[in-house]
């Protein structure tokens, strides 16, 4: 039966593929592609977990017996007795076997989604005493996965190349020649970008607003997604045919031939107009009255580089460095990228970009961006009012010193802006100045060679927003970060879909903040750029440039259609009409008419 699922659009397009399944565990379960000639190790690794798992219930077990009747009840040795037969089921190790030799899932994959096949046998069993069983195996499960902690691989490999529906050759049997689209309850920025290195066809998650940064990592990779789809992940069974519709924000499970036809109809419409605006990745971004308009790249990792400059960016305007420090299994700060690894890596996105100015902004961590991927720490009640950005690099100065030690040694290689995130006080910016100062002195004192910067701040809370005269006698240019400037002047968290309809880039107060920003900059003749959501949404481009911004960074799959608008754009004329848009009580409506 077709099902259709509601959820909010964050990459355009359309994905049809078979529904791969990220489950949720109470053991955080690394997913990734294993290659062909790993599969034997990979089942040895359930084997010995499985091995080692035995003897834990059987070390149990024979203590349970020890023990005096009214401290082990009957029912403990019982239930040890169920796991322990749970564990030598075949219907568990074969599947396992299965996903891992015919998916190339990795070991930990492959037995959540054994877990949840035989899952749903026990929730369709009459009898309730077997029902409740379930429970039994998921617990079997968590020791297994427990167990196999720290024997995973760390990188994901790429999975194997698919064909696409409809390609020459005919479909396997069980459609593993399909694209895949992947569905997951939540899925952290860090996992996110583990699946950049794969071939998904699509992503749809439960939860997550449109700037997440998890939804902002999916955007990068240029493959339509929805997010807080809240029940996809119940609904959408493994290897279900899943239309992603992400213009529409919406996810069709288990399409009928006609839909599934319209869909390819749509899909090869966006295709068409994608070599359309292809042929515009060499042309100058100038207005029709001679205006030049910097369009630049948002980047998560130095690779990324290839991308923007095959768009046709003429710098990154954002490189969101944290990306460098996530996933490394750990919070110790001894785990995080030395001076020299980082070092390396701001030079291969210097060189990567071939002379042109490349913007690295300090680690932004917290909130919705955690340093190991696991959600927010429970025991920050507001985390996107905690230690985040610029606030947890000044109460780790260390760190912070390190890094803005590794970007200064990097701008010996070429044009390198140094931007920090989130500032808000004057105390701050004194602070990050000082540090900064220091870390150049730290570099002079050992003899190393580093470049100038230009520095920058990101304009991101209403604080700053309104005392911008105090950042531009500091800074030498700002960069507004509209998600979370939106975000912290609303109050609305940008990553929770429950309040996702709230979160509104139209609302007079946001267009007001980024309009008097845009101007201030001006007047004072400072370089200012917007790089969040809002620079590359083609929606904005026109308003943009009538308050007088000329230079936006946004993810490379988005310059050549904000090209196209500034080429058809007049700045003569958008500007009188872009004062009235941000004085008008409905400027959504406004933008609509154009
Ligand atoms: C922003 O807030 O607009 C921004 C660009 O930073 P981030 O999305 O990484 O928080
Ligand atoms: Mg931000």
């Amino acid at each position: 039966m077709t099902i259709a699922i509601h959820g909010l659009p964050v990459a355009r397009g359309i994905a049809i593929g078979r529904a791969v399944r990220v489950l949720s565990s109470r053991v955080d379960v690394a997913h990734y592609f294993i290659k062909q000639e790993e599969v034997a190790a990979e089942i040895d690794r359930v084997r010995a977990a499985r091995d080692a798992v035995a003897e834990e219930l059987r070390r149990l077990h024979g203590s349970v017996a020890q023990m005096a009747p009214k401290d082990a009840p009957h029912e403990l040795g019982a239930m040890i007795e169920v796991h322990q037969m749970m564990l030598q089921d075949e219907v568990l190790s074969e599947g396992v076997k299965h996903w891992i030799t015919e998916r190339l899932y990795n070991a930990e994959w492959a037995l959540t989604t054994q877990l949840e096949v035989v899952a749903r046998q026990f929730d369709e069993m009459e009898d309730e005493y077997l029902r409740e069983r379930k429970a039994d195996l998921e617990q079997v499960v968590e020791r297994l996965l427990r167990q196999m902690k720290g024997t995973a691989a760390v990188l994901a490999p790429p999975p194997p190349k698919r064909r696409a529906r409809g390609e020459d050759d005919a479909e396997g049997e069980d459609g593993f020649d399909a694209p895949l689209v992947l569905v997951a309850h939540d899925l952290s920025p860090a996992d996110m970008l583990q699946f950049k290195k794969s071939v998904f066809a699509g992503f749809v998650t439960d939860v997550g607003g449109k700037t997440s940064h998890t939804a902002i990592v999916a955007r990068s990779m240029d493959i339509p997604a929805v997010v807080g789809a809240r029940v996809a992940s119940q609904i959408v069974r493994q290897d279900d045919w899943v239309i992603i519709d992400g213009d529409a924000g919406v996810v069709i499970v288990d399409p009928s031939p006609i839909i599934l036809a319209e869909y390819g109809f749509k899909q090869r419409q966006g295709e068409l107009e994608r070599e359309r605006l292809w042929r515009l990745r060499h042309k100058s971004a100038v207005t029709l009255d001679g205006q030049r308009v910097d369009l630049l790249a948002n980047i998560e990792l130095p690779e990324d580089t290839e991308g923007a400059v095959k768009a046709g960016a003429v710098g990154v305007g954002l490189f969101r460095s944290e990306f460098l420090f996530m996933g490394r299994e750990s919070r110790s700060l001894t785990r995080l990228p030395d001076e020299d690894e980082q070092y390396a890596a701001y030079v291969r996105a210097v060189e990567g970009m071939r002379g042109m100015p490349v913007t690295i902004r300090t680690i932004d961590i917290g909130a919705d961006k955690p340093l190991d991927g696991k959600a927010a720490r429970p025991e920050y009640l507001n985390p996107a009012l905690g230690l985040r950005a610029i606030r947890w690099s000044l109460a780790e100065p260390a760190m912070f010193l390190t890094q803005v030690r590794a970007i200064l040694r990097a701008a010996a290689h070429g044009e390198v802006h140094l931007l920090i995130p989130m500032l808000g006080h004057a105390g701050q910016i004194r602070q990050t100045l000082a540090l900064i100062d220091q870390a150049r002195a730290d570099l002079d004192a050992r003899g190393a060679a580093h470049g100038g910067v230009k520095l920058g701040a990101m304009i991101e809370v209403p604080a700053a927003a309104l005392t911008v005269d105090l950042f531009l006698r500091h800074f030498d240019f700002l960069s507004i970060g509209t998600n979370d400037l939106i975000q912290y002047t609303l109050a609305i968290d940008r990553a929770d879909e429950a309040v996702a309809h709230l979160y509104d880039p139209c609302h007079p107060a946001v267009l007001r903040l980024v309009a008097d920003t845009i101007a201030a900059c001006r007047a004072a003749g400072k370089g200012v750029s917007v790089c969040g959501e809002m620079a590359g949404d083609v929606s904005f481009t026109r308003l943009l440039l009538g308050l007088g911004l000329r230079s936006f960074s946004m993810h490379p799959s988005q310059i050549l259609a904000v090209k196209q608008e500034v080429l058809r754009a007049d700045t003569t004329r958008l500007g009188p009409w872009a004062q009235q848009v941000i004085a008008s009580d409905d400027p959504a409506a406004m933008l609509a008419e154009g």
